[in-house]
């Protein structure tokens, strides 16, 4: 059971709640309002988002302030019933909309279709927006009330994701600092990182994978479990240097960058393989080698069967025998062994056991190449042979 008092505010304008608005282009979000009273985006807040996709958003924010149209409740939490000071639960991308708008961070298109800065308004276009009222519910509780109760009212907008769900659960110094690190999208480093890991920095992709990697697991449990002994800590040494090892050893080993490198489980990849010694050189040209043969179907696959020394072709994918080249090679295999009384499956034949006269059925077969991929072999009508499903696992090679 969640106690938490509320108070409902509708004096407040839009001028109050900007009052004093910094915005911190480094950090990506907005940070004070009200004067200084109000915290816009505590620690345990999604990065600002509205500012994404041109703006789209921020710039909807502002057009409904000039049509007239409601913005919507804002929550504020009040930490400490003895403190004036206001931390925003929810509304803080449309309250740092708001700020941007009238610090000139941005301008929307008027009817005219014009690009109009606060700045360029009319003086009563101005003041209109100044005057919006708000709406806004102060709420009062414990900071774990309160958290459990954001999780609750954030599934209407954009829902959290795993990853911003436990920066709020563990916020503290240690999720700043990490935040600053692997959620900042002004972090130079991005360009690098962005070849080899997927994602969204402000939805902190990076910094989940860095997680991952660091725990060597995906499993939230684990996650949390870290993030929980490390909370307060005031550095983040481990997580950070461990994610640069892997970026590190990932650039040394494979010199030229590949698109589909991107999103590859380097953390896995990395404990499994970083012990070993490669020639970067070698490497490259077996990784060309590969790019260029069409029976590689699956490119992703040709960096860990590289690193695993050309051995499990299984991570290639390779391209398979057609259903009609099976069929062409199995009725001529077949009607080749009725003339001779033999086993249809070459290896059954030659075997003299109790198969080496049973005609199997199509479906009791598999194709194998004869000449395996692996030793230049091609995946066409002339190295295709149909074996019996024991032999052809037997074989089991590409
Ligand atoms: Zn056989």
């Amino acid at each position: 059971m969640i106690l938490i008092k509320t108070t409902l505010i509708t004096n407040l304008t839009v001028a109050d709640i900007c009052a004093g608005f910094e915005f911190s282009e480094a950090e990506g979000k907005g940070l004070f309002g009200w004067s200084g009273k109000l915290t816009i985006q505590p620690e345990y807040q999604r990065n600002y988002l509205y500012a994404q996709n041109n703006g789209e958003k921020e710039r909807a924010v502002i057009d409904s302030i000039l049509k007239g149209y409601p913005i919507g409740l804002l929550y504020l939490n009040k930490p400490r019933a003895d403190e004036d000071k206001y931390e925003i639960l929810d509304g803080q991308q449309r309250v740092t909309s708001l700020g941007r708008y009238i610090k000139d961070l941005f301008s929307v298109t008027d009817s005219s279709g014009h690009q109009q800065y606060y700045s360029s308004l009319a003086q009563d276009v101005q003041n209109l927006i100044l005057q919006t009222p708000l709406t806004i519910y102060i709420c009062e509780g414990t900071e774990t009330e309160i958290k459990s109760w954001f999780k609750t009212i954030n599934i209407v907008g954009i829902a959290l994701n795993t990853q911003e769900t436990l920066n709020s659960v563990y916020s503290g110094s240690f999720v700043t600092l990490a935040k600053a690190q692997f959620s900042n999208s002004r972090n130079t480093k991005l360009n690098i990182w962005r070849s080899y890991v997927k994602g969204n920095v402000l939805r902190q992709d990076y910094l989940r994978t860095a997680f991952e990697w660091i725990v060597k697991s995906s499993d939230d449990t684990k996650i949390s479990e870290y993030m929980s002994r490390h909370r307060n800590d005031t550095n983040i040494d481990e997580l950070k240097n461990y994610f640069d090892g892997v970026i590190d050893w990932i650039k040394k080993i494979f010199t030229a960058p590949k698109s589909e490198m991107c999103g590859l489980e380097w953390g896995r990849l990395y404990e499994t393989y970083h012990e070993n010694k490669y020639d970067a050189a070698e490497l490259d040209a077996e990784i060309e080698k590969l790019y260029a043969d069409e029976a590689v179907t699956d490119k992703r696959g040709i960096f860990e069967y590289v690193l695993g020394g050309s051995k499990d072709a299984k991570l290639l994918h390779i391209r398979f025998f057609e259903e009609s080249t099976k069929k062409t090679v199995y009725a001529r295999q077949t009607e080749a062994a009725k003339k001779i009384g033999k086993s249809n499956c070459p290896l059954c034949a030659i075997g003299g056991g109790r198969n080496s006269t049973k005609i199997y059925k199509y479906s009791e077969m598999d194709a194998d190449h004869v000449t395996a991929w692996s030793k230049g072999g091609a995946t066409d009508i002339k190295n295709c042979q149909m074996l019996c499903k024991t032999h052809n696992r037997a074989k089991g090679n590409f």
